[in-house]
């Protein structure tokens, strides 16, 4: 969230009053936007964008995302797209970035739980995949380093 933009935030309980929230646009609620779309580049790949201060930030899953706990999958996180991207689907002509197809492979809206640094917790409600997912980058020391850790949390058992 932009500096400028703590004092507004901190002064209202966004449950509580209609008023838009720093970072999101007006109107939208808590969840924001969700995507997965199944690129077919030089190597098939899934890209994910998750809107955050109005652009989708996004990764590059190299293999099928996780639908359920137990799988981890590497995500690469790649340049921030534009919102509305989440709605293209398509071809990209041979000699342009990201030659191939580009198809949605899931489409909704998450939560965010945690986001910081080197940890995201989101709740998903999308068509393939809803639950609590995690990415967790793997050296967060490194500041630059691209890689991260992505896997649905484990469901909480035995609560009322
Ligand atoms: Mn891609």
């Amino acid at each position: 969230m932009a500096a400028d933009l703590k004092d507004y935030q901190s002064k209202r309980d966004f449950d509580r009053t209609p008023e838009p929230r720093a970072g999101l646009r007006a109107g939208s609620p808590r969840h924001v936007r969700f995507v997965i779309q199944k690129h077919r580049a030089r190597h098939l790949h899934y890209d994910m964008r998750l809107e955050r201060e109005g652009v989708l930030r996004s990764w590059a899953i190299p293999k099928e995302p996780p639908l359920v706990s137990g799988v981890k999958r590497l995500a690469v996180a790649t340049e921030d797209h534009p919102l509305g991207y989440e709605e293209f689907e398509g071809e990209i002509p041979e000699g342009n970035y990201g030659a191939g197809t580009v198809e949605i492979w899931d489409r909704g809206s998450y939560l965010p739980v945690e986001w910081k640094e080197e940890l995201i917790v989101f709740e998903v409600n999308a068509g393939k995949m809803s639950g609590t997912f995690c990415l967790v980058k793997l050296k967060p020391k490194e500041k630059d380093d691209k890689n991260w850790l992505f896997f649905k949390k484990q469901e909480e058992r035995g609560r009322p």
